[in-house]
């Protein structure tokens, strides 16, 4: 904790009138933080944004994301606050060769697809509050390459897609996959129809971290775990092309750029 302090002191923004903090800049796909006094509330949209007992609070910001306007509510008086948010530059990517069922799947498989979409949808929406991970680092340390970054927009088959949810790390089958973060096993999954074998990690504050495409899982559903421990290997299974991790970071469903993460919190050695 000692080490997070003094680096937010170092970069947060301070609002003259206000004890209210931000970490600055804001950027599209990123996560930020900040600290708020006892006696302050704030608001992104008409969501209030909860913060630990001694007022550190985080939140992230979609892709697409141009403007960034906060509510800080103190002794009843409601003051907004306008950040711009920085650009960042999201690639695109052709693939092609793919099973055509898998890119315009059946409507059964469709069907399939949304059970379990909802499935994760419900892990996430049930968030407990107990973590507030000041470190995240990158969970896998050997890998070849990031085989397509987050936000890269996909044209599958011709078929354009939306911008990728996640970062994708190729390496081969059985590569260990860690907790970027301390956090509680969410969800196991053994057979996702697009996802394969599928891990999710809640790390609390609605924070979350996805795996798919899984070799193996380790670890099992309702487990807490550290920061560092071993939860997965990498495989190939689902819709993939090849041995890789699809690494999804969401916030309140917000899906968030995990290198940028890894960037500004990560606490090991790169
Ligand atoms: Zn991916």
């Amino acid at each position: 904790m000692k080490k997070f302090f003094l680096f937010t002191l170092s970069i947060l923004l301070s609002t003259s009138c206000f004890s209210f903090e931000l970490r600055s800049p804001v950027k599209e796909g990123g996560l930020t933080y900040g600290k708020l006094d006892k006696d302050e509330k704030l608001y992104l949209d008409n969501q209030e944004i909860k913060a630990t007992k001694s007022g550190f609070f985080f939140f992230g910001l979609p892709q697409d994301a141009t403007q960034l306007t906060l509510t800080l509510i103190k002794n009843n008086k409601k003051t907004k606050l306008t950040f711009p948010v920085q650009k960042q530059k999201w690639q695109e990517e052709y693939i092609s060769g793919l099973q055509q069922d898998k890119v315009s799947p059946t409507n059964k498989n469709q069907e399939r697809i949304q059970k379990e979409n909802l499935l994760i949808k419900k892990a996430r929406d049930n968030f407990n509050q107990n973590y507030f991970p000041f470190c995240f680092d990158r969970p896998v340390k050997n890998f070849k390459r990031i085989s397509s970054p987050f936000g890269t927009r996909r044209i599958l088959n011709n078929i354009k897609k939306a911008g990728h949810s996640g970062v994708d790390y190729a390496a081969p089958i059985g590569t260990k996959i860690f907790a970027p973060a301390d956090g509680i096993v969410a969800l196991v999954h053994q057979d996702m129809f697009l996802s394969g074998k599928t891990l999710l990690i809640n790390h609390g504050f609605g924070l979350f971290s996805s795996y798919s495409h899984l070799n193996k899982i380790t670890v099992k559903e309702g487990k807490k775990i550290k920061r560092g421990e071993l939860i997965a290997e990498i495989g190939n299974t689902g819709r993939s092309t090849g041995p890789h991790l699809h690494y999804v970071i969401t916030w309140q469903g917000v899906r968030l750029d995990p290198e940028q993460l890894i960037n500004d919190f990560s606490c090991s050695k790169k």
